[in-house]
C-alpha cells in the first residue's frame, strides 16, 4: 500500500480533502493518514464537515490554533516533522494556501518526502496576503502540482516550475459541489429554518484579513450592505464577529448575522440566493457552479476567469459599488467548463498512484 499523509487544518481544506480522500480510497492502493493541525477547531468550523462529508477521522490532531502566523507555522512545522519521522509516508498531501499547507510542505521538503499540492498555481499577485506567500512557497517545493485551471497552469510555467510536475486536473471544489449539492437539496432545511425564500435574499460571507484587519474597509463594506436595503444572510466567521464586536461597526437592520453553517446548509443557502457577496476564494467558485451571480469584496481575485466571463464582479470595499450591485437584479450565470468535469479528485488520486508505484 502507498502511504499518503494528508494535512488539513482550515474549513476550505476539509471540503477539498473530503473528495480527494474518497478518490484515494477508491484506488484501493492507498492508506491515508489524516492529520488535523487544529487551525479551525469550533464544531461548526470543523467537526460538522467531518460528519457531513464523511471525512476519515483524523489520526492525529495537533490542536494548534489561535496564535500568530509565525507561531502557528513554527509549531506545526515542529510537530509535523515528528509525525513524519514516525509515520514514514510516501507522500505528504496538502491543500490550498493556509499556514497548515506551508508548514506541512516545509516539514516534508526537509525530509525529502515528496509533496503533492492540490490547488497549485493560484495567484492574486498581492504579497500582502498571507495566503499568497503560502501558495508561492508551497508550489516551489512541491513534486506534484495539481492545478484547477488553465490560468493556474500558466502562472506556474511563468515561475519556471517544470511542466512535468504540473497536472491540470480541474477543481476539486467542483467535484464537491457535484457530489453534495443533491444531498443538500434533500437534507438541508436551512431556508425554512431561517424563514427565507429562494431568490429573495443575498448570501454574504466576510473573513479575509485584508478586510477584517482594515477597519476602514470593514466599515465601508458594512455600510454598503446596509445602504443596499437588500435582505442579507451573513453566516459570520468567528474572526469577523470578534472584530465587529470590538470595534462598534454598525450592522444594518437588513443584515441577518448567523453562526457559520455546515457545508450542506451552505450549499443550500448559496443555491437559493439571488446573489452571493463574498471575500472567500471557495465561495466565489461555488456561486458560479450553482449559477448564482457573485460580487467579491476584494480588489483582486485568483479566480480571474470568473470576472472575465462576467460571473463575478470585483467591488472591493467600495460602499457605493457594493450597495448598487446588491440592490440590482443580476441575471443567473450560465455554466461553463472552466474547472474540469467533476473528476479532479480521481485524476489526482490516479496521478499520485502512478507517480509512487
Ligand atoms: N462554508 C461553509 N459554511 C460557512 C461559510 C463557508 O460551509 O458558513 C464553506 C464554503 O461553502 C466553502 C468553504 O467553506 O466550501 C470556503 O471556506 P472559506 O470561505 O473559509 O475559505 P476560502 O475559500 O476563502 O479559503
Amino acid at each position: 500500500m502507498i502511504r499518503i499523509l494528508t494535512v488539513v487544518g482550515a474549513r476550505p481544506q476539509f471540503v477539498k480533502a473530503a473528495v480527494v480522500s474518497r478518490a484515494l480510497a477508491a484506488t484501493s492502493m492507498v492508506e491515508e493518514i489524516m492529520v488535523h493541525t487544529g487551525q479551525h477547531f469550533d464544531a461548526n468550523m470543523s467537526d460538522v464537515f467531518f460528519d457531513e462529508m464523511k471525512i476519515p477521522e483524523p489520526d492525529h490532531n495537533l490542536g494548534i490554533g489561535g496564535g500568530t502566523h509565525g507561531a502557528n507555522t513554527g509549531r506545526m512545522l515542529e510537530q509535523i516533522e515528528q509525525l513524519l519521522f514516525g509515520e514514514k509516508p510516501d507522500m505528504v498531501l496538502v491543500f490550498g494556501d493556509t499556514d497548515s499547507t506551508l508548514a506541512a510542505a516545509l516539514a516534508a521538503a526537509k525530509l525529502m518526502i515528496p509533496i503533492g499540492h492540490v490547488e497549485a498555481g493560484l495567484r492574486s499577485f498581492n504579497r500582502a496576503m498571507p495566503e499568497e506567500i503560502n501558495r508561492v512557497l508551497t508550489d516551489h517545493i512541491s513534486d506534484l502540482l495539481f492545478s484547477p485551471s488553465d490560468v493556474s497552469v500558466g502562472n506556474l510555467a511563468r515561475e519556471g516550475i517544470a511542466a512535468d510536475k504540473v497536472h491540470c486536473t480541474g477543481d476539486v471544489m467542483f467535484d464537491a459541489v457535484e457530489m453534495f449539492a443533491p444531498v443538500a437539496a434533500q437534507q438541508s432545511s436551512i431556508l425554512s429554518d431561517l424563514g427565507i425564500r429562494r431568490g429573495e435574499y443575498a448570501l454574504c460571507t466576510i473573513h479575509r484579513k485584508e478586510n477584517t484587519d482594515a477597519l476602514d474597509r470593514l466599515h465601508s463594506i458594512f455600510a454598503g450592505l446596509a445602504d443596499s436595503g437588500a435582505q442579507i444572510i451573513l453566516p459570520l466567521h468567528p474572526r469577523t464577529r470578534n472584530v465587529l464586536a470590538a470595534n462598534d461597526i454598525p450592522v444594518g437592520a437588513n443584515i441577518r448575522i448567523i453562526d457559520p453553517v455546515g457545508y450542506l446548509d451552505m450549499l443550500a443557502l448559496q443555491e437559493g440566493a439571488r446573489l452571493v457577496g463574498t471575500d472567500s476564494g471557495g465561495v466565489q467558485k461555488e456561486a458560479f457552479f450553482l449559477s448564482v451571480p457573485c460580487i467579491t469584496f476584494r480588489d483582486e481575485t485568483e479566480w480571474v476567469e470568473l470576472v472575465e466571463i462576467g460571473a463575478n464582479k470585483l467591488v472591493g470595499a467600495d460602499r457605493e459599488a457594493i450597495a448598487t450591485s446588491l440592490a440590482a437584479r443580476l441575471a443567473p450565470v450560465s455554466r461553463q467548463p472552466l474547472y474540469g468535469d467533476g473528476s479532479a479528485s480521481h485524476i489526482i488520486a490516479k496521478t499520485i498512484v502512478a507517480h509512487l508505484r
